[in-house]
């Protein structure tokens, strides 16, 4: 090309090129009348240039939205510059059906689009040019990567078994619950119970006969609690409850209850009936306490002290580490 000229030859081959590019081209006038319409898009819209030229967009494609799309075209007019809208601002402009088979899983096109301004003779923005590019194959894989993301963190926080959270995420959350109670002066119980004589129920059942006890529990557990409230499994047969937003005597109400759901719970198991007991330890969050840890050490020695009183009860944590 010779000073910006361009010869009639070169020019052909410029439009063939651009026939044959695999991304939408569109040019609309100041009145939104389409001016342009490649291949990709005669082929992707099934209109072909005769139906559609001289017309106005919105007319042709109600899946635009007129007034969010004048706003961003009028913005290139005005100022000259090019403007840009990812699929994760709006999945598509034009609704077109996806027929890839890799990325069978999206029913349309997810489409990245460039706005760019178009200058008359007379060096102003009398047209507009749409570059409309198909990103379906990245736009499935980054859904699917940030579904197992999600999948993964899940797990990362889920005692197997149970279902509930597992320790690790037990102790991120008391930490996070001891700030802010701290902050907010909310009050804050955490609740420590243990399976009575679980050995027992190993011992003369089988391991997975305890396992189905393990489980049976964290679902009356979650029976017991609020959605609000947090329950984990902390290892083995203990369980750790953080009640959001509870005090010592409302969590007094809540243990009992639970001591009382689970006394009461048959598990039926290779014919043969299981009933077990819980013991609980109570602890509100108080001043003295100076840390997450010494919180949980404070609940745990109530529910030592309901061992030590007999089991199948709960202990209040009384002041004076
Ligand atoms: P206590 O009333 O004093 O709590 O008596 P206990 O028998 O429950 O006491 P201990 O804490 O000593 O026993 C816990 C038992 O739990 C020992 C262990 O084999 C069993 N256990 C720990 N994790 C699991 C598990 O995932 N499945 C099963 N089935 N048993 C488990
Ligand atoms: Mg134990
Ligand atoms: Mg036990």
């Amino acid at each position: 090309m010779d000073s910006g000229k361009i010869d009639i030859r070169e020019m052909h081959w410029f439009i063939h090129m651009l026939q044959a590019l695999d991304a939408g081209l569109v040019v609309l006038d100041r009145d939104y009348r389409i001016q342009v319409w490649n291949s990709f898009m005669e082929n992707h819209s099934g209109r072909h240039p005769g139906q559609i030229l001289g017309k106005e967009i919105f007319s042709l494609f109600p899946e635009i939205e007129a007034g969010w799309f004048r706003r961003k075209a009028e913005a290139v007019f005005q100022l000259g510059s090019r403007a840009f809208v990812t699929w994760e601002q709006r999945p598509y402009l034009f609704r077109f059906r996806n027929y890839r088979p890799i990325t069978g899983r999206a029913e349309f096109m997810y489409q990245n689009i460039t706005f760019v301004p178009l200058l008359s003779l007379a060096g102003d923005v009398s047209h507009l040019g749409l570059l409309i590019y198909d990103v379906t194959d990245t736009a499935v894989h980054k859904q699917a990567l940030e579904q197992a993301n999600r999948r993964l963190a899940q797990l990362n926080r889920t005692d197997h078994l149970t279902g509930l959270y597992n320790r690790a995420y037990l102790e991120e959350m008391l930490a996070r619950e001891y700030s802010r109670s701290r902050r907010t002066f909310q009050s804050c119980t955490l609740m420590m119970f243990d399976i009575d004589h679980f050995k027992k129920i190993n011992d003369s059942h089988g391991h997975p006969a305890g396992d189905a006890v393990l489980q049976a529990t964290a679902r009356v557990l979650k029976e017991s609690i609020r959605d609000t409230d947090i329950a984990a499994r902390y290892g083995g047969e203990e369980f750790c409850v953080i009640l959001i937003d509870t005090n010592a005597k409302e969590a007094q109400l809540v243990a009992e209850r639970l001591r009382r759901n689970m006394e009461a719970e048959t598990l039926h198991y290779d014919g043969k009936e299981i009933r077990w007991t819980i013991s609980s330890g109570i602890a509100e969050l108080v001043e003295l306490m100076e840390t997450p840890a010494q919180w949980l050490e404070c609940a745990d020695k109530a529910l030592y002290e309901a061992k030590e009183r007999g089991r199948n009860q709960w202990r209040l944590y009384k002041e004076a580490v």
